[in-house]
């Protein structure tokens, strides 16, 4: 028998319009690409979306139809998130950082029609403008004054078909399970892959997001999404505000410390979410210029392993509570956050840090477990560690256009990459992608728990670990190190700081330094690179 409830479609259009019909003088404030901030709200952001979805409709766009985005986290990045995607078009937000030739294979494979691209990325544009194969428009996302001299064919000013329609539009109703949106993962290796959200996954993962012991978002909430709108959609915060009616803060282009800061204070944002690299650089700026953060509640802290230094940073220096996350473009991307559960309320800190440092527990809707090599789950001990295997209604089932073959076993498991531990509470720890263990005798070690160890000296500015040949062991830990401004912070010096914070089997074998660590497109050492750059590296050990 089947239930007598209405089975209206979850659209992606009802979250803006919900924010617009019931939190409608709620602002959005953007530092824009032109120089000034910008605010308006979300009953602007409304109109202003439904004028875009008018003027794509005029430029032939329709259901299905790819869009790409070359844009910011911005106002008028938000408007193309609801405008492409509310009249059944396909969102295509494309990362800047990749290659040049990694942008033309995915805008290409995606068959973008049209594309919107922020001032900052017209000389990227017309470099590759040629080999864009499907793009029929492009729009520049500006108002005519700014619009610059430029060789690209078939240009339009975003401002301009704005005004040319009036936004009466009705947002039309589809199917739930219609694509929404596509992001590229980066693909370290070969190429990079399409991952295609519906609107009824991002509504799920949306109302997921909200609940307290996720995200915890509210109309109390003022949000900066430090992570961009081009990764992962910004961790699906540009959906999840306006379902809850939260205030939202772009910082454009300034991702340093001190723009941050700007906008944290004046803004009296609640909430942040960024990588850890994006925290480091705002934790410098606010103990160089001795500030302090007292609107900021929380954080979200995800992409790459959140440091214990660092939780500790926020937590007792500036009373921010972390929210340590994990999560991948494959899953929306939410899989674990890590708020503490009422048992742990009176445990000492040092206590909670050690479970803060874990990457957390599942969120409702995301099945975890981990697996050995044939495929046998693993106890939840918090000790054994293997293939960390996910599945639910917000993760994906194969690649754009089948790219990669099928992705799922026969219970729709996913393989995230990564190798965890679960422990009898339900969290989780990375102890790394599978492919960048370091397997010594046998035995696997940890280089995300080495590197976040050194990272925890106060002389290091980052740390990167990754397993160099050995004759006798296989692969042996080889110490990366960034040493902060000035410092002549030894190898030795840093090994006696980690020794006794792990087993000594899993010691470094030696220490190096360099000037930078190369980083991907998406914020995370590039351990490929390092590989390859330390490829001939002869331990003192071998
Ligand atoms: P990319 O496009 O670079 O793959 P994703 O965000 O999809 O970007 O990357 C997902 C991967 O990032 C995860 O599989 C995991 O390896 C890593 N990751 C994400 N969050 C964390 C975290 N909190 N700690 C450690 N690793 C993380």
């Amino acid at each position: 028998m089947l239930g007598l409830m209405q089975d209206r479609p979850l659209l992606i259009s009802s979250l803006i319009d919900f924010a617009a019909q019931y939190h409608g003088d709620v602002e959005i404030v953007s530092r824009s690409v032109e120089g000034p901030i910008h605010r308006y709200t979300y009953i602007d952001a409304n109109h202003r979306a439904k004028q875009l979805a008018e003027a794509l409709g005029a430029l032939g766009v329709t259901l299905g139809d790819r869009v790409g985005t070359l844009a910011w986290n911005g106002y008028r990045h938000l408007e193309c998130y609801y405008g492409v995607s509310g009249i059944g078009a396909v969102l295509h937000t494309i990362n800047p950082r990749l290659f040049p030739e990694q942008i033309v294979y995915i805008a290409n494979h995606a068959e973008d029609r049209v594309l919107f691209a922020e001032l900052t990325f017209i000389p990227l544009l017309e470099g590759i403008a040629e080999q864009l194969s499907s793009v029929e428009a492009i729009i520049i996302m500006t108002d005519r004054g700014h619009m610059p001299e430029t060789s690209l064919p078939n240009v339009y000013c975003y401002e301009e078909l704005l005004a040319a329609q009036d936004g009466t539009l009705q947002w039309p109703g589809f199917d739930e399970r219609t694509a929404s949106s596509l992001c590229y993962t980066s693909g370290t290796t070969g190429n990079p892959k399409g991952v295609l959200y519906s609107h009824r996954s991002t509504v799920l993962h949306s109302l997921s997001s909200c609940s307290q012991d996720v995200l915890g978002l509210s109309s109390h909430d003022s949000i900066l999404p430090v992570v961009p709108m081009f990764h992962a959609n910004a961790w699906g915060i540009a959906y999840a505000a306006p379902m809850c009616g939260a205030k939202l803060v772009f910082p454009g282009m300034g991702m340093d410390g001190a723009s941050i800061y700007e906008l944290l204070d004046t803004e009296k944002v609640t909430l942040s979410a960024g990588v850890p690299t994006v925290w480091l650089m705002l934790l410098q700026y606010l103990r160089e210029n001795g500030k302090k953060l007292p609107h900021m509640t929380r954080t979200v802290i995800g992409g790459s392993a959140a440091p214990a230094s660092m939780i500790e940073a926020f937590e007792n220096d500036y009373d921010v509570t972390v929210i340590h996350a994990w999560g991948m473009t494959e899953m929306s991307p939410l899989g674990t956050t890590g708020n503490l559960k009422a048992k742990m309320a009176d445990l000492d800190y040092s206590e909670k840090l050690l479970i803060k440092g874990k990457q957390g527990r599942a969120v409702y809707g995301v099945d975890l477990k981990i697996t050995d090599d044939d495929g046998e789950e693993l106890p939840r001990d918090g000790a054994a560690f293997g293939h960390l295997m996910v599945r639910g209604p917000w993760i994906t089932n194969g690649y754009f256009k089948s790219e990669g073959g099928p992705v799922l076993d026969a219970d729709d498991w996913f393989d995230t990459g990564d190798v965890a531990t679960l422990d009898g509470d339900g969290f989780m720890q990375i102890t790394d992608r599978s492919k960048d263990v370091i397997k010594s005798g046998g035995e696997w070690i940890s280089s995300i728990e080495l590197e976040n160890i050194a990272v925890g000296h106060p002389e290091v500015t980052e740390a990167a670990v990754i397993g160099v040949a050995h004759p006798k062991w296989d692969e042996r830990p080889l110490l990366i190190i960034v040493r902060n401004e000035g410092s002549t912070v030894t190898g030795k010096e840093i090994l006696n700081f980690m020794e006794g914070k792990i087993a000594s089997w899993w010691m470094p074998d030696d220490v190096t330094f360099v000037s930078a660590i190369p980083h991907t497109a998406t914020g995370k050492i590039q351990k490929l690179q390092l590989r390859e750059q330390f490829a001939d590296y002869k331990l003192p050990t071998a």
